[in-house]
């Protein structure tokens, strides 16, 4: 373990920003979270664990109580908007992976770490209500420290910290990042807007099962993010709509907590109903459902100035096709510990970091522009005469099985969770 580093100060105390410090912590190093919110809470729906970000939870022990707030996914399906099918693929153990893919509310997920920090590292580690407002560095003579400043709600400074490395882990509207970088404005618009809900029903299928339906023009993801309390009860089950919008190109208001009826959204899935679920029906029984314009921002050139890096959305916020925002960020916490614990140079050892995680993180922000995995579904849509149904056993025939499985095993090896790189992982 290297003894060169002094404290660390994680900006953040997000998905990323809380693995990143157990992670740290069981490589010996010093570190505080610095979280702007004053109470967290549960906030935001569902997201996607793949496989090789459980295996970061696993070995931090955590996999118990993964297994608790949320749900081991067993397979994934691509419909057309009528439900027949396109595409189904086993996930997690189903899959013969090493580890499961868990479906989990954002927001449990956020608090089991939260519980996990403050009691490896104490409670003290983690200081709520402090807002980075801006950092600088200094020189050799004052022992080449970061001095960052944090602010509260009301922009009235509540602290002055110094550390030998700060990480901004302050998600998709960073603070650090843009002192790093510049302001590059608002985030970068897809033309989609994502409306987001979770409610309590009947299990469906297998009550595991992941599903997308519809096409480029309308679009439903659904899938159980906690299992039922007692035999033969409900589930939590998350879903996304998405459409097309025009409304300008960036968005500044993108905000994961903008709350809207469910009852508006519901009627444009009123004929979507697959038999084994009804689209419609899920989203109408909703309280209430969020907002959220689908953003990313253009692959970086750098993270990384000298003391200063980024990690998580702050570094690469990308579009939610393809379940990876939540699981890259795991993976650049687990990165980032290895690389400070090797090396003896915070610097040094920042840009080892950078290296490993820049490339592959870019590339997944890229292809997720095309619609990552769920391209599939576009193409179905273009090439499908209407035949396809009944008569072709329930399934699509309009696209061939090979290529649909080499687009899935291609979007898998690209975000680093195929089947060969998690044995390779276990081993
Ligand atoms: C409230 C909320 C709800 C979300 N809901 C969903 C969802 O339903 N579905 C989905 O796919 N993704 C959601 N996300 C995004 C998702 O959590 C991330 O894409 C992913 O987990 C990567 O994690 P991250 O730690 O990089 O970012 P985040 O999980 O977004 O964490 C960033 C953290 O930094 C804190 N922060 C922000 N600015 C500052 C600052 N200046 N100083 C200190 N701390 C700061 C934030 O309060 C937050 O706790 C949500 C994010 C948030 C913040």
């Amino acid at each position: 373990m290297s003894s060169g580093h002094g404290r660390v100060l994680l900006a953040g105390g997000g998905i990323g920003g809380l693995t990143t410090a157990l992670c740290l912590h069981r490589a010996g190093l010093d570190v505080t979270v610095f979280e702007a919110v004053a109470e967290p809470r549960e906030l935001g729906v569902g997201i996607n664990l793949l496989p090789h970000s459980v295996r970061v939870l696993d070995d931090l022990g955590l996999a118990d109580d993964l297994a608790e707030v949320g749900v081991a996914t067993s397979e994934l399906r691509f419909c057309s908007d009528d439900g027949v099918l396109i595409w189904s693929e086993p996930r997690g153990l189903a899959a013969g992976n090493p580890w499961p893919q868990i479906s989990v509310h954002r927001g449990r997920l956020q608090m089991m770490l939260l519980d996990a920090v403050r009691s490896e590292l104490g409670a003290d580690r983690v200081l709520t209500g402090h807002r980075i407002e801006s950092f600088s560095q200094d020189g050799e003579s004052s022992g080449h420290q970061v001095e960052a400043r944090f602010v509260d709600r009301s922009g009235a400074e509540v602290a002055v910290e110094r550390g030998s490395v700060l990480v901004g882990c302050d998600g998709l509207h960073s603070v650090v990042r843009r002192h790093l970088v510049g302001d590059e404005g608002p985030p970068h618009h897809s033309g989609l807007v994502l409306w987001r809900g979770a409610v309590e029903m009947a299990p469906y299928l297998d009550g595991r099962t992941m599903f997308m339906a519809g096409h480029d023009n309308q679009k439903a993801v659904v899938y159980p993010i906690r299992g039922p309390r007692e035999p033969g009860g409900t589930v939590l089950t998350n879903w996304v709509a998405e459409r097309p919008v025009a409304i300008g190109g960036d968005r500044a208001d993108a905000d994961w907590n903008a709350p809207v009826d469910p009852g508006d959204i519901a009627p444009w899935f009123a004929d979507w109903d697959f038999g084994w679920i009804n689209v419609g029906e899920v989203i109408a029984a909703t309280d209430v459902a969020y907002e959220f314009p689908m953003v990313d921002r253009h692959p970086l050139e750098r993270w990384t100035d000298g003391r200063v890096t980024l990690l998580g959305d702050a570094a690469h916020p990308m579009r939610p096709n393809g379940s990876n925002g939540a699981s890259q960020a795991i993976l650049d916490g687990e990165a980032l510990a290895r690389s400070l614990s090797a090396s003896d140079d915070p610097s040094a050892a920042l840009l080892a970091y950078e290296q490993e995680r820049r490339d592959p993180t870019s590339r997944l922000v890229l292809a997720n522009r095309q619609a990552g995995p769920e391209r599939v579904m576009q193409w179905v849509a273009d090439r499908c005469d209407g035949a396809c149904g009944p008569a072709t056993g329930g399934r699509h025939v309009c696209v061939t099985t090979d290529v649909l499985e080499r687009e899935a095993n291609a979007y898998k090896e690209l975000a680093g969770f195929d089947l060969a790189t998690l044995r390779n992982l276990a081993d």
